[in-house]
């Protein structure tokens, strides 16, 4: 039966800074790129407010507005889109098949950048008061919260780096965790140990928040573990550091993947173990997560795209 997919010589999958400047690169060079973009397209920067460290806007710009003129720029040079989201990826022999829903599409190098999910509570307050006294980001946002006293929750090496960053600008620090012992490397614990601004809230998980969009943070509704006691504290800011997520389901079994998710790139370049599948932005970086780097990565994977395009004779 004759294969009638979709062929295209690149696939994005993934609409963050990382997949959309591949876009504009592989665009740039005349591949005509499609991207799949997913159902919430623009990945985390969508969910933040102003963006004041993406460089080239020294005034800062909302992180939408940031990602709609990513989009606006792929587009201008030959980008195709697709708003929905893959619901499955057959990485075994090129040209590689990747299907949405009915839609079968066929690429000749798959380059995927589709993210990490911060982990979160599953609570109303947090839907409703994200980017407005509650982020998962410290580098992104501890910048509004000058002289004000924070939260961070968690007890990884995530939660001791965001709390010790976030000292630059808070009045106070209190990290919240829900056992009596940090989960982080010893040297990150004494750092926090060390610095005088931080305080700790033991055997504490974090119930509720109160405030609303226009008032901000009012308060974090905590209950101890041991005891069941349930008080408030009153932070202006709270921070999440209680792990990220890549979002890699799609290609388990597939592409080698770390212990904790996040797809393997050769050092120094995007391409996983599949020659012609490349990797760029959180999907496969578990240390930078900015997006300045994720677009750096973005244009390393177009260009190890073409290459490799080039090397298969165009
Ligand atoms: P992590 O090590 O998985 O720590 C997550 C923390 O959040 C843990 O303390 C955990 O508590 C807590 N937590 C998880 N779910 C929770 C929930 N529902 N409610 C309350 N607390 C919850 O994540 P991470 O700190 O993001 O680190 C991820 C990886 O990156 C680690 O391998 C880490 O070493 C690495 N990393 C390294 C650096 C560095 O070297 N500079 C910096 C950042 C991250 P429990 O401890 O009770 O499980």
């Amino acid at each position: 039966m004759p294969d009638n997919s979709e062929h295209h010589r690149v696939v994005i999958i993934g609409s963050g800074p990382a997949g959309l400047t591949a876009a504009i690169y592989t665009a740039r060079a005349d591949l005509s790129p499609l991207v799949i973009e997913g159902i919430q397209p623009g990945g985390q920067l969508t969910i933040t407010t102003e963006v004041e460290n993406y460089p080239g806007f020294p005034e800062g710009i909302m992180g939408p507005k940031l990602m709609d003129d990513f989009r606006r720029q792929a587009e201008r040079f030959g980008t195709s889109f697709i708003t929905d989201a893959v619901s499955k990826v057959e990485l075994g022999e090129r040209p590689f098949r990747i299907t949405i829903g009915k839609r079968s599409i066929l690429g000749d190098v798959v380059i995927i950048s589709t993210g990490a999910t911060a982990k979160l509570l599953d609570l109303e307050s947090v839907n409703r008061m994200m980017g407005h006294g509650i982020s998962a980001c410290a580098t992104c946002d501890g910048w509004f919260f000058r002289d004000k006293e924070i939260v961070v929750i968690g007890g990884g090496d995530s939660a001791c780096e965001e709390a010790d960053y976030l000292t630059k600008f808070a009045s106070k620090v209190t990290i919240i965790h829900r056992r009596d012992e940090l989960r982080a490397s010893k040297i990150m614990q004494q750092k926090v140990f060390d610095n005088p601004k931080i305080d700790f809230l033991w055997n504490h998980v974090v119930v509720d928040f109160i405030g609303t969009e226009t008032e901000g943070l009012q308060g974090v509704k905590v209950k101890n573990t041991k005891t069941g006691v349930e008080s408030v504290v009153k932070p202006q800011g709270a921070f999440f550091a209680i792990g990220h997520k890549p979002n890699t389901e799609l290609f388990t079994g597939q592409l080698e993947l770390d212990s904790v998710g996040y797809i393997i790139t050769e050092p120094g370049s995007t391409k996983t173990n599949i020659p012609g599948v490349f990797a760029c932005g959180d999907v496969q970086d578990s240390i930078y997560r900015q997006a300045v780097t994720a677009a750096g990565s973005g244009c390393m994977a177009a260009i190890d795209a073409q290459k490799f395009l080039a090397e298969q004779g165009g």
